[in-house]
């Protein structure tokens, strides 16, 4: 409820961006830049694109769901502190007494800033949907031949605001992770870079798939950026939503060589440092993309998209 009136002028609206005219249709409004209610038809889309990749799953792969927050020391171990300290989401809460809880509230009350009193958790929010998957895997010794295969997702979370609808600062991400020898994982890769390139024509998006690196925080990330390009460690499938030069990107496909595996002490079934890799969906970049590219009435969407979106029949029945 907002009854509060102002006399101040209206501010005049900030330039405009080509996915501006979708947010009325996909999003409600929350408070903060890059962070959305979805609406039911953005939802309903979103449900398809995620009921999509399942149907893609390769056999012998593991399914898991994490909640959208993770351990803090094994996202310490993992390294992300080194690389995008700028980027992390924090829990943190009154840890305090009661007597300073009370006066941390009363701080409040009193129209102070009770925030002071904050300490943090022993939890952040995942960054990443595949972190959580490597000390879990670990722990259960050697490596099977092949390596193992995964299914995760979570609501992510990076503290990069911004009025973009396809920089989101809580947004969704699917991934499917191998880890094995680097033969399995530079295989399950390729394999995933076309099939990957399969369901964006299929869905009729036009796309590219470039290299690509994380942005890595500071200077030293600089070089790391740099590195991570020269050894083809990342790709991008890119989508022009707002312009040719500046394309969005909506999955990606990352190789980690022996970093978790070394981290986690994982050995592969020759007892080398596992190797791990992931390819990971944007789901909300890629219902933005959707949106964006055929309108926002999906029932004028191309008969051959809406079949594969399995439009005519629930979302209950296409999870199967
Ligand atoms: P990354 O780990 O940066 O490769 O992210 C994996 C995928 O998550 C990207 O390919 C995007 O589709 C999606 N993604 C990353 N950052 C954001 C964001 N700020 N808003 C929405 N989707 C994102
Ligand atoms: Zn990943």
């Amino acid at each position: 409820m907002n009854i509060a009136q102002t006399d101040a002028p209206e501010i005049a609206p900030q330039s405009t961006d080509p996915l501006d005219h979708l947010a009325d249709k996909l999003f409600h409004k929350m408070g903060t830049d890059g962070v959305y209610a979805r609406t039911a038809l953005y939802e309903d889309v979103v449900e398809r694109l995620a009921a999509l990749i399942s149907r893609h799953r390769e056999p012998g792969t593991e399914i898991m769901r994490f909640p959208p927050v993770m351990n803090r020391g094994q996202l310490e171990k993992s390294g992300y502190l080194k690389s995008f300290p700028n980027l992390l989401g924090c829990v943190c809460g009154l840890h305090g007494t009661e007597r300073e809880i009370h006066s941390a509230v009363s701080r409040f009350d009193a129209g102070g800033d009770w925030t002071t009193s904050l300490s943090p958790a022993d939890l952040v929010l995942s960054p990443a949907a595949c972190y959580p998957v490597y000390p879990i895997a670990a722990a259960r010794g050697p490596l099977p031949k092949g390596g193992l295969r995964f299914d995760v997702a979570a609501d992510c979370f990076r503290a990069e605001p911004s009025r973009h609808l396809d920089r989101l600062q809580s947004f969704r991400m699917r991934e499917y992770v191998c880890i094995g020898s680097p033969e399995d994982v530079s295989g399950f890769r390729e394999r995933w870079m076309l099939r990957a390139q399969e369901i964006a024509h299929g869905l009729g998006l036009s796309f590219k798939v470039d290299y690509a690196s994380d942005p890595f925080f500071g200077r030293v990330g600089q070089m790391k950026a740099v590195s991570q390009k020269q050894q083809l460690l990342k790709f991008e499938l890119l989508v022009p939503l707002r312009s040719e030069e500046h394309p969005t990107a909506c999955m990606s496909f990352n190789y980690h060589r022996d970093h978790f595996g070394t981290t986690w002490s994982m050995a592969d079934a020759n007892g080398e440092p596992a190797h791990t890799g992931c390819v990971a969906f944007g789901i909300d970049r890629l219902a933005v993309a959707m949106f964006h590219t055929h309108g926002t009435e999906t029932a004028k969407w191309p008969a051959n998209v809406r079949e594969l979106l399995g439009f005519g029949c629930t979302t209950t029945e296409l999870a199967g």
